[in-house]
Parts: structure tokens; C-alpha cells; sequence
């Protein structure tokens, strides 16, 4: 059985519907890129999982279990982390107070600052500044971090490498890598191809609100994720597969 299912999931704001029957599965241990261009509904779909945005329709459940009327921080004790896009910090609290702030939502599990700072060994000289004085890169490692001392079942990740200069995006991936290595199941949205191809086992692909393509990473051919990417006839004739 998948950790996540997702079902015939629609998403609304006002009438402008952001995600139009949406399925898919991430099993445990799997990470899963979730990509498409600006307003595909990528950050919507994962505020709905995360229970941030209530669906208009469909059902999401976390082990067989229907959770899509509970509350996002119910949702975080049974385990959801979402990291959001902009990562969110508290700007005026320290690193390790923002680590900490999460701590309390979900006990139990490997995951407590000593092993956020082994998995992001560049935060440890910041442990006592502001999150406001950090680098993007650092920000965001902070912003997983935090996801992390939740000890999720599932990471909910939006965005890591945006706004980032190419050296922190790969900081950033190098320690992610480690913790899907550890067996951490992941969702994650990225706008670079060849990135989310790098570091996911499956990739999904949304348009106008809908799975257009979705495929094991290593066997989708590269164009015809493009033109599903850019809703392009050749990706349609190619099917979807979803
Ligand atoms: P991006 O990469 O730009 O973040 P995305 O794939 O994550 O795009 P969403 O942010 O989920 O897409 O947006 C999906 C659709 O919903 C878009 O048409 C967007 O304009 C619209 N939308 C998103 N947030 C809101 C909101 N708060 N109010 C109204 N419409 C919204």
C-alpha cells in the first residue's frame, strides 16, 4: 500500500479550479517530483496534502487512512512535514529556535537538531544568528530542517531551489540526498528538469491542473517530459500514463 494517495483531488479558488482530478501515489521510501510550469497547481496539490488548502472534491489518506478532513496540524503529528515555498521562517528567531518551534509537533524519531545539523553541517556556525542574516541556501536548509524535527512519515517539499544561486541549490540537494538515502519518502515540487530527474525515483508531470505524465525517472524520455511540461501536441499523442 502507498504512505500517500492521492484521489480525483479538486482544488478551487473562488471559481478558478486549480486541480482538476488529481490521483497519484507516493509509496514509502519513494521520492517523487512533482513538476510543471508556473500555475499548473504544483503548490496547491501540495497545500491540500498538507491539509493548508481544503479540496473541493476527492480524498488524500496517509496509510489506507482517509485524513481529508482533518487539520494541517493534525495531519503534522501523523506525520506530514511540508516545507513551504519561500520557506516561511521566523526572521527575527535563531536557527535553533526555528528548529526547535517544529520539535513540539511530533516526538519520537531520529530527527532532532544534532542530526539536522549532521545532515546540514553548514548551519552549525549559525546556529545562534537571526534566520533573517542567513543566505538563501541556509534559509532553506533551516526550512527543511524544521520539516524535519517533525520526524514526518513524508516531505512535503515546495520548491527547494528557488530564488537560490547554483552553489546553494546544490548544497542544499547534496544533504537532501542523504536523508532520501536514510529512507525518507518525499514529494517534492522543482522547477529544474534535470534536477528533479537527478533525485527523484518518479516524476510527475501537471498542466492547467491536471497529471499529464508521470513515469519512472530513469525510463522517461527527457523530450517527451518537455512537451508535457509545455503541453505541446507531442506529449499528448505520447499519452499520459496517469
Ligand atoms: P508556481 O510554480 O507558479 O508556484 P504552481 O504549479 O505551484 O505554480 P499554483 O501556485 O498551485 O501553481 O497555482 C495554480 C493556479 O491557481 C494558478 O492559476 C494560480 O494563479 C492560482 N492561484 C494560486 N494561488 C491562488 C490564490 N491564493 N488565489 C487565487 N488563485 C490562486
Amino acid at each position: 500500500m502507498s504512505l500517500l494517495a492521492v484521489e480525483d483531488l479538486d482544488c478551487r479558488y473562488g471559481l478558478l479550479q486549480a486541480v482538476r482530478g488529481v490521483s497519484l501515489q507516493v509509496a514509502e521510501g519513494e521520492t517523487v517530483a512533482l513538476i510543471g510550469a508556473n500555475g499548473a497547481g504544483k503548490t496547491t496539490l501540495m497545500r491540500a496534502i498538507a491539509g493548508a488548502h481544503p479540496p473541493h472534491a476527492g480524498r488524500v489518506k496517509l496509510d489506507g487512512t482517509d485524513i481529508t478532513s482533518l487539520p494541517a496540524h493534525t495531519r503534522v503529528r501523523r506525520g506530514i512535514a511540508l516545507v513551504p515555498e519561500g520557506r516561511r521562517l521566523f526572521a527575527g528567531l535563531t536557527v535553533e529556535e526555528n528548529l526547535r518551534v517544529a520539535a513540539a509537533s511530533r516526538t519520537g524519531g531520529r530527527w532532532n537538531v544534532q542530526a539536522v545539523l549532521e545532515v546540514f553541517p553548514f548551519l552549525k556556525p549559525r546556529l545562534h544568528m537571526p534566520a533573517a542574516t542567513l543566505s538563501g541556501g541556509e534559509q532553506q536548509a533551516v526550512a527543511i530542517g524544521r520539516g524535519l524535527m517533525t520526524n514526518p512519515r513524508l516531505l512535503l517539499l515546495d520548491e527547494a531551489s528557488l530564488g537560490l544561486a547554483p552553489v546553494a541549490v546544490d548544497a542544499v540537494y547534496r544533504s537532501l540526498a542523504d536523508v532520501i538515502r536514510e529512507g525518507m519518502t518525499v514529494l517534492l515540487v522543482e522547477q529544474d528538469l534535470g534536477r528533479a530527474l537527478k533525485v527523484a525515483d518518479r516524476v510527475v508531470c501537471m498542466l492547467e491542473g491536471r497529471v499529464v505524465l508521470e513515469g519512472e525517472a530513469r525510463s522517461l524520455d527527457r523530450d517527451r517530459i518537455v512537451n508535457a511540461y509545455f503541453g505541446l501536441r507531442r506529449a499528448a499523442a505520447g499519452g499520459t500514463g496517469a
